[in-house]
């Protein structure tokens, strides 16, 4: 029979996740103090604010030309800080200042004066968000269905509609809208706007109570009769004739999927931490479990260094300008269906100690259940892939 002794079982990465950002030490410490409180309140503690660099993550995905940090340029860093925050809590991941998702579709079609007029705000001591808003109540996984209509009208665009589920949306200093232009729907009447906030018309209707993730502070945004000048389309002259937004669109879910995948990759990696330091405290834990959790912890350490290899796969792409929207589809929906399988693990290993209030695998189950829904869901992923590779067979 094979001897286990768990109180050498160390897998904790914890140290090793330190992406060598000056800001990341002093955020992973501001964020594990207050993640607690948010995940009961719904929001980030007075203060927080204070305690963090927010100048730099105000600057972390805004491109360097437009003042952005160097060192968080290649998507290979991010996703390796975005691993930490993930470790400590994914709501804050995304709940970070910045522009965010908004980034890549105001540099793939914005004109130069839009791209200043967007990144230029971010260079800043006070924390920015910008918003990035394409779900509708009707028109979530299928995005080409959008209800949201852009009229023109003289030298202005009037923007009617509702979007649900908009990260950061109530504390947002612009919103990137997508909206339809032509009355046959279909991607090629998409078109993505900005709006900045105290526009009239513009409101935030509500912040939803979420089952987890509290720090995103999801938002309903509606436009009523919301008039914004022309040049708030996001439109260069020379785009090629039949440009459209969601092309644009995909460039966010490009770039951020292999973040949100490190994001749940390093929340699987603390219940793993979590579950190793539970069985080290129990006393009898080598004798009554010791196979069992043993077998358990190595298998989702190989699992979780999987999804890790595929996340660092797809932003090594990125990084090349080589094809990767397959690969980040890859890993987010491998990691995402992981986190799910992992927590209710946890919990199933865990017994009481996962259901008490202050249990860190109770947050951890909670906030994994969304993990497969944003960004495009788990099965938008996989039929995405079959897509993908079926295309690829076609000679
Ligand atoms: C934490 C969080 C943050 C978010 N942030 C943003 C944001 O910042 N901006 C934004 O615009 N949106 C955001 N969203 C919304 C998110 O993108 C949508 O929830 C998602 O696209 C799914 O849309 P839906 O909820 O309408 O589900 P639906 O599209 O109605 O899907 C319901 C179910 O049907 C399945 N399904 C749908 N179509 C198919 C199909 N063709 N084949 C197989 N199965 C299918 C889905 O997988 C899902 O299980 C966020 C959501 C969450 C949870």
């Amino acid at each position: 029979m094979i001897k286990v002794d768990l109180k050498k079982l160390n897998y904790s990465i914890d140290a090793q996740m330190d992406a060598g950002q000056p800001y990341m030490a002093d955020l992973v410490s501001a964020i594990r103090k207050a993640s607690p409180e948010t995940d009961v309140t719904g929001k980030i503690p007075e203060g927080f604010w204070n305690n963090v660099d927010v100048r730099s993550l105000n600057l972390m995905v805004v491109p360097e030309q437009f003042g952005g940090l160097a060192a968080t340029q290649s998507a290979i860093s991010r996703v390796i800080s975005f691993e930490r925050v993930g470790y400590e809590d994914p709501g804050y991941a995304i709940a970070l200042p910045g522009p965010g998702l908004t980034m890549p579709p105001v540099v793939a079609m914005g004109n130069d004066k839009l791209l200043e007029r967007v990144f230029s705000r971010f260079d800043s001591k006070k924390p920015l968000w910008g918003s990035f808003a394409i779900t509708e109540p009707h028109a979530g996984s299928d995005a080409t269905a959008l209800s949201t209509f852009a009229e023109k009208s003289g030298e202005e665009y009037v923007l009617n509609g509702s979007k649900c589920f908009i990260t950061n949306g109530a504390r947002s200093d612009y919103v990137i809208v997508f909206a339809q232009r032509s009355h046959r729907r279909g991607r090629l009447g998409m078109r993505a706007f900005l709006v900045e906030r105290g526009t009239p018309g513009y409101s935030v209707i509500r912040t939803e109570q979420m089952l987890g993730m509290k720090a995103s502070q999801l938002a309903v945004l509606q436009f009523d009769d919301c008039r914004i000048p022309e040049e708030n389309l996001i439109w260069r002259d020379d785009l090629p004739k039949f440009s459209d937004a969601l092309s644009a669109a995909q460039q966010s879910w490009d770039f951020m999927r292999p973040m949100l995948s490190s994001v749940i990759i390093g929340t699987c990696q603390r219940m793993h931490s979590e579950l190793t330091r539970l069985f080290q405290q129990r006393e009898n834990a080598g004798q009554v479990y010791g196979d069992n959790v043993m077998t358990l912890l190595r298998r989702y350490q190989t699992k979780i260094d999987g999804c890790r290899l595929l996340a660092l796969q797809a932003a090594w792409k990125y990084d090349r300008n080589i094809p990767m929207s397959k690969d980040a589809s890859m890993a987010k929906a491998m990691s995402s269906k992981l986190a799910i399988e992992f927590s209710e693990a946890c919990h199933h290993i865990a017994g009481l100690d996962g259901l008490a209030g202050n249990s860190y695998f109770n947050k951890a189950l909670r906030d994994c259940k969304a993990f497969d829904i944003l960004e495009g869901t788990g099965d938008i992923q996989r039929n995405m892939i079959c897509a993908w590779h079926t295309a690829s067979l076609i000679k």
